[in-house]
């Protein structure tokens, strides 16, 4: 499938979750298995040579941990605060909608792997960069963050290559 008919799967709602907002609501486009599949293929294809993916708690684990299987390679979960079983480390962000917690259980990443991130959507590059954080923090490398969506004039994209982690999207 062709980028512009994956970006055909994509909803957009208006208005959620506050008045004002276009929410590009990614559950069409999985719900296309042609699509869900040609997506998480372009997704693989950005983070090959990675020895690991990172997803976001909770869209980044559906294209995350797809990509990660993909690739057979390990799959880490960074997620909302309180739901790991075990000690973590985690990091307060500023969201796109207020504000947000992310945490990792940092044992994951104690090998030192080189980590790609992957998630739904970049907008203001907040919870990419909250993951980047906790995975350095961690010990991985982290240099690639592959999104099935870029909204660029949120300048998610810069201020992640100003974190030298280099921005792939599927489409804007
Ligand atoms: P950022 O932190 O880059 O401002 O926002 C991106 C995060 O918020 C992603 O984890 C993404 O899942 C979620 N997000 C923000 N806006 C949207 C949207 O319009 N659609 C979807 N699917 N996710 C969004």
């Amino acid at each position: 499938m062709t980028p512009t008919e994956l970006k055909a799967l994509v909803r957009t709602i208006p208005d959620f979750p506050k008045q004002g907002i276009q929410f590009r609501d990614i559950t069409t486009l999985i719900g296309h298995g042609p699509g869900f599949s040609a997506s998480v293929d372009w997704l693989a294809e950005q983070v090959e040579g990675s020895e690991a993916v990172a997803g976001m708690e909770a869209r980044g684990f559906i294209f995350g941990a797809a990509v990660a299987a993909r690739l057979g390679l390990p799959f880490l979960p960074i997620r909302k605060p309180g739901k790991l079983p075990c000690e973590v480390i985690g990091v307060d962000y500023e969201l796109e909608y207020g504000m947000d917690r992310l945490e990792l259980d940092p044992q994951s990443v104690s090998d030192g792997p080189s980590v790609a991130i992957v998630d739904d959507l970049l907008a203001t590059g907040g919870t990419a960069r909250a993951a980047t954080k906790l995975l350095r923090e961690a010990g991985a490398t982290v240099t690639t963050a592959a999104f099935v969506i870029d909204l660029p004039d949120l300048g998610g994209s810069s201020r992640l290559l100003a974190e030298n982690v280099a921005v792939r999207a599927l489409m804007d």
